[in-house]
């Protein structure tokens, strides 16, 4: 039995020394979340699992909607130290950031906020798409060290690339590279972001990368991967050292396969920032509680979220 990866329910440990996790299937059930009202899945950190590879963060949201709670209203707020991945199975989300981002996602794009040393935006389904049901998911991907202090920077990707997996079964390219099929976009880390999907009776055994930690979180349908059945709210943790996972529908699905190699730093994630330190966590706080042109202004008719107090602060 290993240790628990990167040290996240423990004292802080050199990953250097840390046993790889083999491949293993551990099924861990979602928990429930609110974001802006809206109920969410979150699958990534819960108590026995906080990243895979970089990967901290995975909100699955929806179908809901469409005019009244499915819709999504997520005043400016603060970042730091992450990217943001925003991928969409329906419904339209409207993104406006403090570099002046003002960008519609629909299905099918990828949208990808690298927050660095900070940055605030604003998310919100267009009233022209009140309409529409929304679904989709939010994740996280820790900046390492190297980026983490950096610019912060804004991509959109309307086109990515797609690979046939098997018979039945495709998939989108959405970070990193599947083969030699590789993402446009920007990845700090080495990982994988590959959105599987089947319209019907599928199976394929699907190429890793042996040297990543992988997981998979199903946001449509159904599907057994690795022989484990998996549905929404959950997550299939699948360890390291696989050089390929079985995946087979029964019908139409849509999985998140998730991986990257297991991450160095132990993170300290509170409301909406990813550090290392309670300091800086502070400090981000206080940089947003206060104007600071860190994070700067978001063009947005909502109101900016007021961070939550400090938990620790107290104690001082
Ligand atoms: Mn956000």
């Amino acid at each position: 039995v290993s240790g628990p990866v990167n040290g996240a329910d423990g004292p802080p440990t050199d990953a250097a020394g840390e046993e790889p996790t083999p491949p293993t299937v551990e099924r861990r059930a979602s928990r429930t979340a609110d974001v802006g009202g809206t109920p969410v899945r979150r699958a990534l950190p819960t108590k026995g699992r906080r990243t895979i590879g970089a990967w901290c963060f995975v909100d699955h949201f929806g179908p809901a909607g469409g005019t009244g709670p499915g819709a999504m209203g997520i005043g400016p707020h603060p970042h730091i130290g992450l990217h943001t991945v925003t991928w969409l199975l329906e419904g339209e989300v409207l993104h406006t950031d403090s570099l002046g981002s003002e960008q519609l996602i629909r299905p099918g794009q990828l949208n990808l906020m690298t927050a660095g040393r900070g940055v605030a935006h604003a998310e919100q389904t267009p009233t022209a798409a009140a309409h529409l049901r929304q679904h989709g998911a939010q994740l996280w991907v820790a900046q390492p060290d190297t980026t983490r202090h950096g610019d912060p920077a804004f991509e959109h990707h309307a086109e990515l690339p797609e690979v046939e997996l098997g018979p039945g079964l495709s998939a989108t390219v959405v970070l990193g590279a599947h083969d030699d099929v590789r993402s446009p976009a920007r990845t700090d880390w080495p990982l994988l972001g590959l959105v599987v999907r089947s319209d019907e009776r599928a199976s394929a055994d699907v190429a890793l990368d042996p040297s990543f930690e992988h997981g998979v979180v199903v946001l449509d349908g159904r599907a057994e991967v690795a022989g484990e059945e998996v549905a929404p709210g959950e997550l299939a943790y699948l360890g390291e050292g696989r050089e390929a996972l079985e995946v087979r529908t029964a019908g139409p699905a849509t999985l998140l396969l998730l991986g990257g190699e297991p991450f160095v730093d132990e993170l300290l994630m509170w409301w909406n920032y990813v550090a290392r330190t309670r300091a800086e966590v502070e400090q981000a706080s206080e940089d947003w509680r206060t104007g600071d042109p860190r994070f700067g202004p978001v063009r947005s008719e909502l109101d900016r979220i007021d961070a939550p107090p400090i938990p620790w602060s107290n104690s001082r």
